[in-house]
């Protein structure tokens, strides 16, 4: 394939997300959600075993975070909803059927705003809708030679939704934008733990080309079983140089399902899709039509949390953030929260400390806990010591590099900075006279930058301030520093 072969088409991506929803119980039952370590098998009961004769309940909550996530990605929420049978044959289907929404899903024809490149783009949100997760089968090949497939029932019947886009995306890098964005908004309003890696997100990008300018699309493929960021990007970037060799060597892109070998780089041939009607959807006769009344849909948007993108303009309006620490910063709600948890000990009307709590949350913090992988709420700083910190550094008890020492310490051990301070005793050092003593002495050791300085080389004064720096391990304050040094060196030599 040339690149000049790429560059005549045009990608085309719309993409399914299922995300679990963050409930106690499961969609259809009474049966506790399992978490990622509870023994197989040991969260189940008749109903999301798939017994004959038992009925499923409606989950109102599950119900209530879709309809709160359609709000998020401003979607219309019908004043009806259904519940529809997809039918098909599974081993980890339990009932032979899937609880799923057909015609009349909770939410529809919302959508999200991405940004790729500085640029702001509108993805439109065809519909998300509520059903069923099916059981977990493990495929096992034992050494003897022998195989056999094992069945985990715990996942069956936990509430999942399924969010669908229209195929507005362009580039694997705004699919990338798409689904990280999508997953911030999960996690804001609290739908789901939206975590890839868990499998508690998953995604499907459905990938076409056409030639550049023109108007009906290419035919579609699927993409499945992804389960990161990196590999949707990579299965994109593959699938959309893989249809464009075989249109280019001449033949047609088959309509079918691949899945993404991480492993091999590849996309490779799963089944030839199915269509809508393979699935017999009828409506689900053992569940009422939902009457969403718009008390409740307004009820439940009182109770949303204020978003990213609204908290990253109010930062940088009641703060006075750039708008680089505003969108760091709202990037997580806990982030967020510590921030305006630490501005506020500070004082509120302190424009100055909400900079400094921005720097030191997006700079030494940042670094500490990228270093270990770890997110924010799980570390033992708090806002109370960080903001102990910065009311030690505003009063000017510590210097900015003893600070960032203290920090490395309350960082780690979870001490406060104040009893870090006195016990190493890292108190700076304000005093002219407990300054002078090294300055003389770095005066006197140094006699070639002195004798610069004092043939008007002004320069030559930063080598010095180094020096007493040194000397004072850190503890002098920089501008006593420089005025005690150039009142010694201009005075008599
Ligand atoms: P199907 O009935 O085959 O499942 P849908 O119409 O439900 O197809 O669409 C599934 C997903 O595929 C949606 O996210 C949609 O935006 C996307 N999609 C539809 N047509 C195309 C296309 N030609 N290229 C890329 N994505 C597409
Ligand atoms: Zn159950
Ligand atoms: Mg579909």
């Amino acid at each position: 394939m040339t690149t000049t072969a790429a560059v005549r088409y045009e990608t085309v991506i719309g993409i399914e997300v299922h995300a679990q929803l963050l409930t106690l119980s499961k969609m259809f039952c009474a049966c506790p959600v399992p978490s990622l370590d509870s023994p197989p098998n040991s969260h189940v009961c008749p109903v999301c075993l798939g017994m004959p004769g038992v009925l499923p309940v409606i989950n109102k909550h599950a119900v209530e975070l879709t309809i709160m996530t359609g709000l998020a990605v401003n979607c219309d929420i019908p004043p009806e909803a259904k519940f529809d049978r997809k039918n098909y044959h599974y081993p980890d289907l339990m009932k032979g059927y899937q609880i799923s929404q057909y015609d009349l899903p909770l939410c529809k024809d919302g959508r999200l705003e991405i940004e790729v490149d500085g640029q702001t783009k509108r993805v439109g949100i065809t519909r998300v809708h509520l059903e069923e997760d099916t059981a977990k089968s493990m495929h096992v090949a034992a050494p003897t030679g022998e195989s056999y497939s094992l069945i985990d029932v715990n996942r069956s019947g936990l509430p999942l939704m399924e969010i669908v886009s229209e195929p507005d995306i362009r580039s694997a890098e705004e699919a990338r934008a798409y689904l990280q964005k999508l997953r911030q908004v999960l996690r804001y309003i609290g739908a789901s733990r939206a975590n890839m890696d868990e499998g508690n997100m998953r995604c499907e990008p459905n990938v076409s080309i056409r030639p550049l300018g023109s108007e009906p699309f290419g035919q579609k493929v699927e993409l499945k079983n992804i389960n990161s960021f990196k590999h949707a990007y990579d299965a994109i970037k593959y699938e959309v140089a893989r249809q464009t060799q075989v249109i280019e060597s001449g033949g047609r892109v088959a309509q079918e399902t691949r899945g993404w070998r991480e492993d091999l780089g590849q996309s490779v041939s799963q089944r030839s899709k199915e269509y809508a009607n393979d699935y017999r959807y009828f409506p689900e006769p053992d569940l009422p039509t939902l009457t969403i009344s718009r008390e409740w849909v307004e009820e439940i948007r009182t109770r949303m949390p204020e978003l990213a993108d609204a908290k990253e303009r109010r930062f940088q309006d009641q703060y006075g953030l750039s708008a680089y620490d505003a969108a760091v910063l709202a990037e997580t709600r806990a982030r967020a929260d510590f921030f305006e948890a630490s501005v506020a000990l500070g004082g509120n009307d302190n424009p100055a400390r909400a900079k400094s709590a921005a720097n030191w949350i997006n700079g030494e913090f940042a670094r500490l806990l990228n270093a270990d992988n770890a997110d924010i709420e799980d570390s033992k700083v708090t806002p109370e010591l960080l903001s102990e910190l910065l009311d030690l550094l505003d009063a000017g008890t510590i210097s900015g590099k003893t600070a960032k020492d203290v920090f490395e310490q309350v960082y780690r051990a979870g001490i406060s900075p104040k009893r870090a301070v006195q016990e190493s005793g890292l108190i700076q050092i304000t005093s002219a006279d407990e300054v002078s003593f090294a300055v003389e002495k770095v005066i006197q050791e140094h006699a070639k930058p002195v004798e610069d300085y004092r043939r008007g080389k002004e320069e030559a004064i930063k080598f010095l301030v180094g020096q007493v720096m040194r000397e004072t391990k850190g503890r002098a304050r920089p501008d006593i520093v420089i005025q005690v040094l150039k009142e010694k060196l201009n005075g008599s030599p």
